[in-house]
């Protein structure tokens, strides 16, 4: 069983946070400290510490981040004007919290692939 981040009790409601969406398996909420005008964390509900953790029975999960990426885009009115989704994976790919998270970055012109 993986270890518990900050981001489960974001998921179960324990502390304070912008969730714009939730279902059973996936919930998605405001970046704390947003990088571009719109920025929030699309998440699986379940434990998966990184890209590296993600077996073949989660792929329908990972799917679903992604529908509801598109989802929160179009009901955060950015989709038409585009957006960048990021996995960041491990040390050298700045992963700072060990749960699986995809960042939804948007509503401004964004420029090149740093945070
Ligand atoms: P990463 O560097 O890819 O692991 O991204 C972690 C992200 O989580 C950062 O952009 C943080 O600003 C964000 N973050 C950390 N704690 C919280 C929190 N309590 N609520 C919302 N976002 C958070």
């Amino acid at each position: 069983m993986a270890e518990e981040t900050i981001f489960s009790k974001i998921i179960r409601h324990e502390i304070p946070s912008d969730i714009v969406y939730q279902d059973d398996t996936v919930t998605a909420f405001r970046d704390i400290s947003p990088k571009a005008k719109v920025h929030i964390l699309i998440i699986p509900n379940k434990i998966i510490p990184s890209v590296n953790e993600i077996e073949e029975s989660d792929e329908q999960l990972i799917g679903h981040l992604f529908t509801v990426a598109g989802k929160v885009a179009r009901a955060e009115g950015i989709a038409e004007d585009g957006y960048r989704l990021i996995f960041n994976c491990g040390k050298n790919g700045g992963q700072e919290v060990p749960h699986l998270h995809m960042h939804l970055l948007g509503g401004e012109q964004l420029r090149g692939f740093g945070f």
